[in-house]
């Protein structure tokens, strides 16, 4: 079965329950045309449905191929990448002065959820691209920018982030790969990279490393980390390629799902080093590889929000086709669509809801962002930039941990089909299992989210989102909708689970760390659940005052998600403050 993007889903998500409307009617976003973001997404949607979502299952089957050498993705692939370059999709959100189109990182955040739905492996080598682009706007010096950004803005020469190595993983400060000062300027690295995403392939004649490596005299751990652009092809003078860098490909891997991404073992110097050149200052890497993993990290939660949503068009459908029993009350002959029933319906309706909401969060993220940049009050931008910063860990690990729940109750709602490769159900069950793991595991998102995000400035960035999600609150009140059913009641009830779980972890962040941090993930499942269902009761206030006649289903899909999602924060809240003693307590069990 084929995607089409929910455009009218995603208008609404984007202009009310993630605030791009008020955040464009504050003059935050200049002279940005809000009425261009429909026009964009329909276009993007069309482009997935003909171009992307045709090759999913094929490059699933075809996998990766390492031949002397050379990476070779799967037929069409590179194609594909051609048209969706030159049709200028790369460039969405790029810098004007590097040809790009200037648009905001919110409209090209629904646009990766619409590539990741389509076809997540095809999606990961520009969600890479936009994160490099990111760094070297951010940090380059001019020349560099003037050799390699408008290059990578469109798409001709793609990035890829290069952290990873054997024994750095979620430590990335143990990092060992080597980068030699020369005479020139430029560095020679040396060392070996794993797990690299889009290391290697034949789609393009150029590819740009962004890679990290550490100085002979850095200081130890993340402080003496330095990034550097290594390209595949040294670039001469007048911008023709020149000589092979000695940065290769020396493996890939078999993985679980996207099988057509080449997630590859990068060696660099077995020819006396790759030819790398600085961005921004020595040992400060980790500052600018932030930014790239920022960018990436919503970049991969909406890779969750993409995957969830095509599970659940599917399963959707197979539901109203398939033929199982009969519903309690059916008084014609044979059997019903298992739609009919009440426990397909409540499957359904979660993969809708938890969609909905993991969407919203996301865009909603992307929109902190741009203002942070974009607003011309400083103190606007300020907000933004910490808005920003506490979101981000949400939207990629809550994002992810709903895109593999809902891809998992896609195979559900399908039986043994499910489990049978030619339905494509299964398909987005592992391709989705990937996205709570890289780009900083879900474990370590939640670790950030306590110990940085919620701890910075005495929590003052959380209450202050509480403070606006109470006024959702008291708008769903004032509404006296009865179809509104509890949600108000359910809200309010979260966001004081949410407040007083804050509170007790803020108390333990420095005086019991382990304690905090053994609340950590599910805190994070709290604060999502919490802020999802919020966001979706002012999605469905929006459709309801703009008099949409569908304005119904977004109020009973706010409804269901307070009613049945947003109810477990009470229990997750019992989990964070009175849990902390059995986790750690677990050496008992676990070194018994
Ligand atoms: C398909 C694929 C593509 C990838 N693409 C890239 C890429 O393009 N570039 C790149 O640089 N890397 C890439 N990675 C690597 C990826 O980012 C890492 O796998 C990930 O960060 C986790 O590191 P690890 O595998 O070493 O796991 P580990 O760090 O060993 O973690 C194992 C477990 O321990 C937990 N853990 C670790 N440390 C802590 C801690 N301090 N506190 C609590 N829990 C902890 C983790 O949450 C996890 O559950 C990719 C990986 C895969 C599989």
């Amino acid at each position: 079965m084929t995607y089409r993007a929910p455009i009218n889903d995603m208008l609404l998500a984007l202009n009310h329950g993630a605030g791009l409307k008020a955040a464009v009617d504050a003059g935050h976003y200049g002279d940005f045309d809000a009425e261009i973001t429909a026009t964009v997404l329909e276009e993007a949607g069309k482009f997935a449905t003909d171009v992307l979502a045709p090759l999913n299952s094929l490059g699933d089957e075809h996998g990766i191929k390492l031949e002397d050498g050379k990476v070779m993705t799967a037929p069409g692939w590179s194609d594909a990448y051609q048209r969706w370059s030159a049709a200028g999709w790369n460039a969405v959100s790029g810098p004007e002065s590097f040809g790009g189109q200037g648009l905001p990182l919110a409209v090209n955040a629904a646009c990766t959820e619409i590539w990741s739905a389509s076809n997540i492996a095809f999606g990961l080598c520009p969600l890479l691209t936009l994160s490099a682009i990111e760094a070297l706007d951010a940090h380059g010096s001019d020349e560099l920018k003037n050799v390699y950004l408008a290059k990578l803005v469109s798409g001709e020469w793609p990035g890829t982030m290069q952290l990873t190595e054997p024994q750095a993983g979620s430590d990335v400060g143990a990092l060992r790969s080597r980068a030699e000062r020369q005479s020139d300027g430029t560095y020679r690295l040396k060392g070996t990279k794993i797990f690299i995403t889009y290391g290697d392939h034949d789609m393009t004649d150029n590819i740009v490393h962004f890679v990290l490596a550490r100085l002979p005299d850095a200081p130890a751990g993340t402080k003496g980390i330095s990034l550097f652009l290594v390209p595949k092809f040294l670039v001469n003078a007048d911008g023709s390629l020149g000589a092979r860098n000695d940065i290769h490909a020396s493996g890939v891997e078999h993985k679980l799902g996207i099988h057509a991404c080449p997630t590859c073992t990068m060696t660099m110097g077995d020819k006396g080093g790759a030819v790398g050149y600085l961005i921004g200052e020595e040992n400060q890497g980790m500052r600018c590889m932030f930014t790239m993993m920022n960018q990436a990290r919503l970049g991969v939660g909406l890779e969750g929000v993409g995957i969830a949503d095509r599970a659940y068009q599917q399963a959707l459908a197979y539901a109203q086709e398939r033929r199982q029993g009969r519903a309690v009350g059916h008084d014609g002959n044979g059997s019903d669509p298992i739609i009919a029933h009440p426990d397909v319906k409540r499957m359904l309706m979660q993969m809708r809801a938890l969609t909905a909401a993991s969407r919203t969060i996301c865009y909603a993220t992307a929109v902190a962002l741009d203002v942070s940049v974009r607003a011309k009050e400083a103190h606007v931008r300020g907000a933004a930039a910490a808005r920003g910063a506490l979101l981000t860990p949400i939207a990629k690990a809550f994002s992810t941990d709903i895109g593999n729940e809902v891809a998992s109750l896609g195979v559900q709602v399908h039986g043994g089909m499910g489990f049978i490769e030619e339905t494509g159900a299964a398909q987005h069950l592992r391709d989705a299992r990937i996205t709570p793991i890289y780009e900083g595991t879900n474990g370590i998102q939640a670790i950030d989210l306590v110990t940085r995000k919620l701890a910075a400035n005495g929590g003052a960035s959380v209450w202050a989102l509480i403070d606006e999600l109470k006024d959702t609150v008291r708008r769903v009140e004032a509404s006296n909708d009865p179809a509104f059913g509890t949600t108000a009641a359910k809200l309010r009830e979260a966001l004081g689970s949410l407040e007083r779980a804050s509170r007790w972890l803020l108390e333990r962040v420095t005086s019991k760390p382990n304690d905090a941090l053994a609340g950590a993930t599910p805190y994070l499942r709290l604060f999502g659940s919490a802020l999802g269902g919020c966001y979706l009761a002012n999605e469905a206030l929006a459709a309801r005052s703009d008099g949409a006649g569908d304005h119904s289903r977004y109020v009973a899909l706010a409804r269901f998600f307070a009613e049945t999602i947003t109810v477990q924060t009470t229990s997750l809240e019992k989990t964070v403050t009175e849990g902390a003693d059995a986790v750690n307590g677990a050496d008992a069990v676990l070194l018994a």
